[in-house]
């Protein structure tokens, strides 16, 4: 046991996420994960989004400058700010990766990249530097990405309107509106950021992904029969680490009231509701949701972040009164701790936008999901969490309170929904199973450590 602690001691490994709350998360898991089979571990990051070192005392942090003004940082387009990080940090990074890297005590066995981050590998290669890829999504959606040149040569990109119902032939069980698609303001430049980034990914040395074979097998199978390279599902991250010494991921501080509040609900009561660090919604769209989680007569918790709905800075438009009248049966919080509330007895849903990690989070939960992807890879998730492990039911038309009242008695009151909870509880104890020894998971981060120790690098070469 000690001996496998001390498996990657004496080397240093170069973690890179792309600044995002929903990379950051699963960067400084992996860290952790990493840490815990004795490697060192150095965060490179940028100015902007940078993650809190206190929370992480045994890792090592160095910015690298992203030359972003503050109008381009406090940029909604993550196409746009992805597209700047991977031209503005490359020299930066070049200049820190040649004076140091090869000056360091403990030679450096690679550098870890966010496939985002695709600028790293030109970068890596000129310094012979091995490069392995977190794909911080699911590895359904990144096969969806894959595919990008050929869904366009079949016409099924650009999303067309007339076509949104249409199965999409060589991806089952996609139909055209489960594709991704980026609210940005040049949609051919989301096009060619996953054409490069999946590229880059098939020049490294292998992807690590944040999730287990038993949940995407298929896509798994097919992604090593396209990609020449080692592929290691070794997730769920959060769930390597023993519970608690989890050190906080989070940007932003999250409320910990609420863990009271839902202390004193009815086991599997609670719908949860959270889309994320980034998703939008329209301020009509936000009273639908508000009168629809009244109208449900459920308890409800709901992440209202600071910037949720366009053109407010908070939660103005709620109709005065509206939280007083519902008599403590809603709390509203500006960011949750989301893992510890999706663990707690009391929550019986989780109305989500289906980003990966919360995607996963709720899977290793067992909590059923109410589906409502905005962008990206979420329409994916939400399609496979609805229609293929069934885990979940997805809002389907526009959204209206009567739809989302509807959907939430579903889910959290019919047969369906019984069926629904009793799958999702099946499948996470497959996260359990893949977990121990033995399981997937576990043998898959095992070859990881292993492939890391055998990469051959210019800095171990010098040492
Ligand atoms: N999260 C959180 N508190 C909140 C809302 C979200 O801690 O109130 C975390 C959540 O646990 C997840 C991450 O933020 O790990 C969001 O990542 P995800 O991939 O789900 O969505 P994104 O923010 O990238 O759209």
């Amino acid at each position: 046991m000690e001996e496998e602690k001390q498996r990657g001691k004496g080397h240093r490994l170069l973690l890179m996420p792309s600044p995002l709350q929903g990379h950051i998360t699963p960067f400084l898991h992996l860290g952790d994960i990493l840490f815990s089979k004795g490697f060192s571990i150095t965060i490179l990051h940028t100015i902007f989004n940078s993650p809190n070192p206190s929370s992480y005392p045994h890792f090592t942090f160095h910015a690298i400058p992203d030359g972003l003004s503050e109008t381009e940082a406090s940029t909604l387009d993550a196409v746009l700010l992805t597209d700047l990080i991977n031209i503005r940090c490359k020299h930066p990074l070049k200049e820190w990766l040649a004076s140091s890297v090869l000056s360091h005590q403990e030679p450096v066995s690679c550098f870890i990249s966010d496939a985002a981050l695709h600028f790293t590998q030109p970068v890596c290669d000129e310094l012979k530097l091995p490069r392995l890829v977190l794909r911080t999504g699911g590895a359904s959606s990144f096969l969806v990405f894959a595919s990008f040149p050929l869904l366009r040569e079949k016409g099924y990109l650009p999303v067309q309107e007339s076509r949104l119902d249409e199965p999409v032939v060589d991806l089952p069980p996609l139909k055209v509106k489960d594709l991704p698609k980026f609210q940005s303001q040049d949609p051919e430049a989301f096009y060619k950021l996953v054409c490069r980034f999946v590229e880059e990914c098939k020049a490294s040395s292998g992807v690590i992904w944040n999730t287990f074979e038993e949940l995407e097998s298929s896509a798994l199978t097919k992604l090593r029969q396209d990609f020449s390279i080692p592929i290691y599902p070794i997730g769920p991250f959060h769930k390597h680490l023993l519970t608690g010494s989890a050190s906080s991921t989070s940007l932003l501080t999250p409320d910990k009231s609420c863990m009271s509040w839902l202390d004193q609900q009815d086991r599997n009561s609670v719908v949860y509701v959270s889309f994320g660090s980034i998703a939008a919604i329209s301020e009509a769209e936000f009273l639908e949701i508000a009168w629809g989680l009244a109208n449900s007569k459920q308890p409800f918790l709901w992440v209202i972040r600071p910037g949720l709905i366009h053109g407010s800075e908070w939660f103005e438009p709620l109709p005065s009164g509206f939280l007083e009248n519902l008599g403590g049966r809603g709390y509203i919080v500006k960011w949750a701790p989301q893992e510890q509330v999706l663990s707690h007895p009391a929550v019986g849903a989780f109305w989500t936008h289906n980003g990966w990690n919360s995607t996963l989070e709720s899977i290793c939960e067992g909590v059923p999901m109410i589906c409502m992807p905005c962008f990206a890879d979420q329409k994916v998730n939400a399609k496979y969490a609805s229609s293929v492990w069934r885990v979940g039911v997805q809002l389907q038309n526009k959204l209206d309170r009567g739809e989302v009242e509807k959907t939430i008695k579903t889910l959290m009151v019919g047969d369906e929904g019984n069926e629904i909870r009793e799958n999702a509880l099946n499948l996470k104890e497959k996260v359990n199973v893949s977990l121990k020894q033995g399981g997937s998971s576990y043998c898959f981060l095992d070859r990881l450590v292993s492939d890391i120790l055998s990469l051959k690098s210019a800095t171990s070469r010098v040492h």
